[in-house]
């Protein structure tokens, strides 16, 4: 398995191992956790500066949501440029305006630098409205980005066959292919001096007067400074509560008619539908995205499959489909994501996180701004995405709401389980978390019988887990931990695995 999930995602194929299980040192200046856009771009640019690098990844580079992405380059964002405005003032939102095509600047420089070839392509993107509501949302969008100086423009056509009341285009937006890119970037460190574990998972740090210790599953590292690049930090930290995990379904279509549209596309639907092509194996294919909700709040997630399909077949002209995939991301209660010194460290550990699903370009710009805050102690956007950060007015209603579905998770799934008194109890094919002589267990009986029986406590923060039947994975519905059938860990936060029990140990 080289992703998260069961599933495979259109990009995974590319996908390389660099593990070097031997020839690493103990003493880094800077070691990076983690192997997806953030940390290979990150563990890049500070090797570049002269830094020795180590780049720590618990399974392969590209395995967490840069493998499950969908590789849209935009410098407009979830968070529309009106509500930064209105939750951390213009000149903020205008910081803000900055990041999307500096970032880009510097995926192209490292494309041109390191002769990458991703299928980077710039491209305009087209936001449109289907209805009355939305059309309003969209002006709110263009208000707002006027007042920080991005341009949108009003157009008449759009190059998707979807009936809209309004739409805009947007300039200089672009795509490629992620994995491609960051197993370049990943080459790249290396040729520069950098080192590169895998199957190495970072379970905590102890940070000291001049160096943080860190514990892996590979022994102990120290480093200078460390970076977790996890896309959120291992351990317990306020910022498990200021973000919330999500999952977004992603497929990718042949189409009869072969009119794949040119450009990037997104509906105002809440959640919304995105759009774009991508060539892979000779064959265009259309990729479309959607259908997100909060970590293991889906009953069913093979649905959502289901209804981002038949979504798309009403307005497509659908031949196969070829690929389909989840992939989970992080939504920060106020809207800005948080790069910079981990809350609760000394200085010397850095985090970034919140990223929404605009990961591609808030990945690529921690690598600037995590790399300028270690060499030279300070960064233009130091202050805006500080993720100690308290915004009492911003973000607050949903900080609550989002902890209090928290709250509510914990104790629900505590009291209301069903209890079994024999394994077969469950049918082929079904998943359940069960209480079973007076334990509870996550419970998967494969189509053929054979029972993979786990204790149901995510270790991180005491939750139960919920079944995703789409990825065949065990997820955590407070903080977003994965595991896999086995209890193996997917998706941290937590850095224990879930206790794996013997079915024929309970059966006796
Ligand atoms: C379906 C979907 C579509 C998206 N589409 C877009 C898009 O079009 N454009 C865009 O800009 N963004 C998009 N995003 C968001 C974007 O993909 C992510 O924000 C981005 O990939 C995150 O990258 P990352 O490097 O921070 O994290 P990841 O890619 O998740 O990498 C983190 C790595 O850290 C490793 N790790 C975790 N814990 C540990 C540990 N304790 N020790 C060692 N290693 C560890 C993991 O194994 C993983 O490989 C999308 C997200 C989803 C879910």
């Amino acid at each position: 398995m080289y992703r998260d999930g069961a599933r495979k995602s259109i990009w995974q194929e590319e996908i390389k191992r660099f593990s070097s299980e031997t020839g690493f040192h103990h003493q880094y200046d800077a070691a990076i956790v983690g192997g997806g856009i953030t940390g290979v771009s990150t563990a890049l640019k500070l090797q570049q500066s002269g830094k020795k690098c180590i780049l720590l990844e618990a399974a392969n580079i590209g395995f967490g949501t840069t493998g499950g992405t969908t590789a849209h380059l935009n410098d407009f964002f979830d968070t529309t440029f009106k509500e930064a405005i209105s939750d951390f003032g213009e000149d903020n939102a205008k910081l803000l305006a900055e990041v999307g095509q500096e970032a880009i600047g510097i995926i192209e420089t490292n494309i041109r630098n390191y002769n990458i070839d991703c299928n980077f392509e710039r491209k305009t993107a087209y936001l449109f409205a289907l209805d009355e509501k939305q059309e309003k949302q969209l002006q709110d969008i263009v208000d707002g980005a006027s007042e920080v100086g991005h341009e949108m423009r009003y157009v008449d056509e759009i190059p998707f066959p979807i009936p809209f009341k309004k739409a805009v285009s947007i300039p200089d937006q672009a795509q490629f292919h992620p994995i491609r890119y960051i197993k370049a970037l990943a080459e790249a460190f290396i040729n520069a001096g950098g080192m590169i574990l895998e199957d190495c998972l970072c379970e905590n740090y102890d940070e000291q007067e001049d160096e943080v210790i860190l514990k892996t599953s590979k022994g102990e590292i120290r480093a200078s400074n460390v970076v977790y690049a996890t896309h959120i930090p291992p351990g317990l930290s306020i910022l498990h509560t200021t973000n919330a995990p999500y999952r977004s379904y992603a497929m990718a279509f042949s189409l009869k008619d072969e009119n794949y549209p040119k450009d990037l596309g997104y509906d105002l639907i809440d959640p919304y539908h995105y759009y774009r092509v991508q060539e892979i194996n000779g064959e265009m294919l259309l990729i479309a995205g959607g259908e997100d909700h909060k970590t293991g709040h889906e009953e069913d997630t093979g649905e959502c499959f289901s209804r981002l399909e038949n979504y798309v077949r009403k307005y497509f002209d659908v031949e196969t489909a070829y690929y389909s995939w989840s992939s989970q991301y992080y939504e920060p209660t106020d809207g800005f994501p948080y790069i910079g010194k981990l809350p609760g460290s000394k200085g010397k550990v850095y985090a970034a996180t919140g990223f929404r699903g605009n990961g591609m370009i808030f990945g690529t710009i921690s690598s600037q701004i995590i790399s300028d805050l270690i060499t030279d102690g300070s960064s233009k956007y130091e202050n805006v995405f500080n993720p100690s950060r308290i915004k009492p007015i911003a973000g607050f209603t949903s900080f609550v709401e989002e902890n209090a579905v928290v709250a509510y998770d914990f104790i629900k799934d505590k009291l209301f389980k069903e209890k079994i008194t024999s394994l077969s109890d469950v049918t082929e094919g079904e998943a359940k978390v069960v209480k079973y002589e007076g334990d509870s267990y996550a419970l998967y009986k494969e189509t053929g019988g054979k029972v993979h029986l786990v204790k149901s406590t995510c270790p991180h923060a005491k939750c139960e887990v919920r079944w995703n039947s789409a990825e065949l994975s065990w997820d955590c519905p407070c903080h977003g931990s994965r595991f896999n059938v086995n209890g193996k860990i997917l998706t941290g936060p937590s850095v224990t695995a879930l206790q794996r029990v013997d079915p024929e140990d309970s059966e006796s």
